[in-house]
């Protein structure tokens, strides 16, 4: 089929892979350049926290991010060995610590994440110091006990988005740089994408001019170099006022931010939570105090009401589809809404549903 993508974010580029890979022709629009410095997918911190997440999330998410987890390490294989690009990538679990006058948000924690019955509890250990030392020397110095949930992890996001860029033009995909679409409606479909079979909507945030249902939430994050801090594995601070995360890159960079803001505003990162962020930062590790500030920026996430990814078919004989709403879990779960998404590839349009649910039972099995 000739198939093509609006929006080369997270979404669209994976999808734009694994068509490619599967024998379709395709053609990647998006109003930014190859970098994608504009999409959410590039300044996340793209930890994969399928427990963490279940404190604030539905518990599909939790089944579906372990899902998820068993999908990423064939993937980052196969692009390894297809573009000689380098991704770390590791799930060796995670941390979650607090300072003594905080003991009570993380007991509270640890209770909700030990009582959750989709979690399994074999992958959660509550550490004392000379365990944490064990494992993680440095975050021993300031905290002398941790939850280790052992089935989380992160990726190098900035190194996954170019390989898929690379095996993208490599396998013959054509890239449209600094070509938007405001609306992807019936007309504009046919109008301008008379010569495909079909469309995929990708845009993230900006398709809520279509989806009246769709929201950003924002966030922020800073990107700090330190080269006196070794962790090696994601770590959440319990805080009365915000949750921080320290996401470890290679190299001794460090991206680290705080929770969502109920707002879709993209303005820069403010001055209160430059100060918030990064006294918290310093809490957590002194050798943070000599760490250089690379970037800070201020995305939206892509959500829906409920919080939950959506497939939906529209436009004349599934012509459209839009795969939105991944929301603060987008690295998570992108291998499960993209694998259900190509399972459409298998049907004729014509016995689509209109919508399909992102997060199916057979998916969390597989
Ligand atoms: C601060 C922050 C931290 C995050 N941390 C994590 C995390 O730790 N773990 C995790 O799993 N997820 C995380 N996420 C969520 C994850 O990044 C998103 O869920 C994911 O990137 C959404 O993918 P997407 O492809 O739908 O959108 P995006 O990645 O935003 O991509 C959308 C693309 O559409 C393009 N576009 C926009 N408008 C147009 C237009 N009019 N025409 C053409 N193209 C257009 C954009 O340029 C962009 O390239 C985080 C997000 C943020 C903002």
């Amino acid at each position: 089929m000739k198939v093509a993508i609006v929006g080369a974010g997270l979404l669209g580029r994976l999808l734009a892979w694994r068509l490619l890979e599967a024998g379709h022709k395709v053609s990647l629009y998006d109003k930014d350049d190859k970098a994608g410095t504009q999409s959410a997918a590039f300044v996340a911190a793209a930890m994969l926290a399928p427990i963490t997440e279940v404190l604030d999330a539905e518990a599909e998410i939790y089944q579906h991010g372990i899902a998820g987890l068993s999908i990423w390490p064939q993937w980052i294989k196969t692009l390894e060995e297809t573009t000689s690009v380098p991704i770390s990538y590791a799930i060796n679990g995670s941390f979650l610590v607090s300072h003594r006058n905080d003991s009570g948000d993380y007991q509270r924690c640890v209770q909700r994440i030990q009582a959750h019955t989709s979690v399994d509890q074999s992958s959660v250990d509550e550490l004392n110091r000379t365990q944490l030392e064990t494992l993680e020397p440095e975050l021993a110095m300031s905290f002398d006990k941790a939850l280790y949930l052992r089935d989380e992890g992160c990726i190098d996001n900035l190194a996954l988005l170019k390989a898929l860029e690379k095996r993208i033009v490599d396998l013959g995909g054509q890239w449209f740089e600094g070509q938007g679409f405001d609306h992807l409606t019936d007309t504009v479909i046919s109008d301008s994408f008379t010569d495909f079979d079909t469309v995929l909507d990708c845009r993230g945030t900006a398709a809520k001019v279509d989806a009246a249902d769709l929201r950003g939430v924002r966030g922020e994050v800073i990107r700090v170099h330190a080269p006196e801090v070794n962790l090696s594995r994601p770590v959440r601070l319990m805080h009365p006022r915000y949750k921080l995360y320290i996401a470890p890159k290679p190299n001794n960079e460090y991206v680290i931010g705080a929770t969502q803001i109920e707002s879709e505003s993209e303005h820069p990162v403010t001055v209160r939570s430059s100060l918030e962020l990064l006294s918290a930062l310093y809490s957590v590790h002194k050798g943070f105090s000599e760490a250089e500030i690379l970037t800070q920026y201020a995305r939206c996430r892509p959500a829906f009401s409920d919080n939950m990814p959506k497939i939906e078919t529209l436009g004349s004989e599934g012509k459209l589809i839009r795969i939105n709403g991944l929301y603060r879990h987008g690295y998570l779960l992108a291998p499960v809404v993209v694998n259900e998404t190509l399972a459409l590839f298998n049907l004729a349009p014509s016995t689509w549903p209109e919508i399909v649910s992102a997060l199916t039972p057979e998916d969390a099995l597989a």
